[in-house]
């Protein structure tokens, strides 16, 4: 059942809890600064049941809680929205995906692990020629007897190199039929012919994001997601209710993100003197600080009604959209100008402002492109082509 109100309050208090003392600011900007994170700070966000929220009860989780776990991303991303990537990579690409679209044995296999922490999956759609058009998939997958077999590359598949598996959609007939020969496996990271080198990003520094090969990579059968049966089956997958939750994770990411570099603009408006007065005085960055927090809360409630229509079980991938759309547009936007409100202080690497808006940068690029959300509400919405 889902968290009420109150429940979701204490949900964030607890949280907040936590991250002061697993990962207190100081820290955060050491993650940054070294691109690592320690993977096993998983585990304590595992011991205090956020990670139970992807799970259903019958495989040791707390029941499944859309709502629940947006709050716990945008409460994380706060802090730092790489750490709510690492529990992402837990509680949506291993448990939503294998609780919604895996087998019996997949199901009693991981879940139990994402309830308690320590399961890490790796997304991997992007291939080098494959960004937006994913039905173009090139990274080629064959059943040979009770295995399948696995030749291609992946692309800015984050986390790989510290993931138990990586949850891989694979061309698994002749490309020319696009949508109907595609497949998910599962690939643990540690099979033979898994190679991987990292690649250096301006923003979410701390979770590796990561070039993958696969040479003859040899995984069993049971390994295609939902089981053998589900081969060719992995657009419907893809498109399935698990996207609304895809499209909507980053989107409370963005939201943590956005309402950290409001508080630090704010704030730093009424420490800051000009003039002889606190620049929160100048009417310009009065209307600054005033203009950002209302389009902040536009985003608040845009994604609480989304929330809501997902929790309802309402048609929302048109509202997903649409959140993903305006929240990654806005609060890039939003950043920016905190940053302005900062001065030179927000250009510093002394202070977290600068973080925020390097991190700032990928809202609109990944978890589904500004492009990408434009096209498909026209699509949903039935907008003629010609
Ligand atoms: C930090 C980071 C982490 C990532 N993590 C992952 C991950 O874990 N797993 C994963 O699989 N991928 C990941 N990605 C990849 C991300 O999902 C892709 O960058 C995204 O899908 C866009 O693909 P692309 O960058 O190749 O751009 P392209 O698809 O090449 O697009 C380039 C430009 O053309 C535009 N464009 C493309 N097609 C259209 C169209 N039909 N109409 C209008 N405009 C269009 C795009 O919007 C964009 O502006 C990550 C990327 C980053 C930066």
């Amino acid at each position: 059942m889902a968290m009420n109100p109150e429940e979701l309050e204490q949900l964030r208090d607890s949280l907040r809890a936590l991250l002061d003392e697993i990962a207190p600011v100081e820290k955060v900007r050491e993650w940054d600064r070294a691109d690592h994170v320690p993977p096993e700070i998983l585990q304590r966000f595992g011991e205090l049941g956020v990670t139970a929220l992807a799970v259903d009860e019958e495989y040791g989780g707390l029941g499944r809680d859309v709502s629940a776990l947006l709050v716990v991303l945008q409460e994380v991303a706060r802090r730092s929205i790489m750490l709510a990537g690492l529990i992402v990579q837990c509680t949506n690409y291993a448990g939503l995906n294998i609780g919604e679209l895996g087998s019996e044995a997949q199901k009693r296999e991981y879940l139990p692990r994402v309830a308690n922490g320590t399961l890490i999956f790796a997304l991997g759609l992007s291939e080098p020629n494959v960004g937006a058009d994913l039905a173009s998939v090139e990274t080629r997958a064959e059943i040979r007897g009770d295995k399948v077999i696995i030749n291609g590359a992946k692309r800015w598949c984050s986390g790989a190199e510290i993931a138990d598996c990586i949850y891989a959609l694979v061309r698994s007939g002749p490309v020319s039929e696009r949508y109907k020969n595609l497949s998910f496996v599962i690939i643990p990271r540690d099979t033979k012919g898994v190679s991987m080198t990292a690649t250096g990003t301006m923003g979410m520094r701390g979770g590796p994001t990561n070039d993958v090969v696969f040479e003859d990579v040899e995984i069993p059968i049971e390994n295609i997601l939902g089981g053998p049966d589900c081969w060719n089956k992995g657009w419907s997958q893809l498109a399935g209710p698990t996207l609304e939750t895809e499209k909507l994770s980053p989107s409370a990411m963005a939201l943590g993100l956005g309402e950290a570099a409001v508080e630090a603009a704010w704030n730093y408006a009424q420490e800051r003197s000009q003039f002889g007065i606190k620049i929160c005085g100048h009417q310009a960055v009065r209307h600054t600080l005033a203009d950002v927090q209302t389009r902040l809360q536009t985003c608040r409630l845009m994604l609480k009604e989304s929330a809501a229509m997902l929790d309802r079980g309402e048609p929302s991938a048109v509202q997903t959209s649409m959140t993903k759309l305006y929240l990654s547009e806005t609060i890039r936007d939003i950043v920016i100008q905190c940053q302005q409100v900062m001065g030179a202080y927000g250009y510093s690497e002394d202070f977290d402002m600068e973080r925020y808006v390097r991190d700032a940068m990928v809202l609109p690029i990944f978890g589904g492109s500004t492009a990408v959300q434009k096209n498909n509400i026209a699509s949903l919405m039935r907008l003629p082509k010609s």
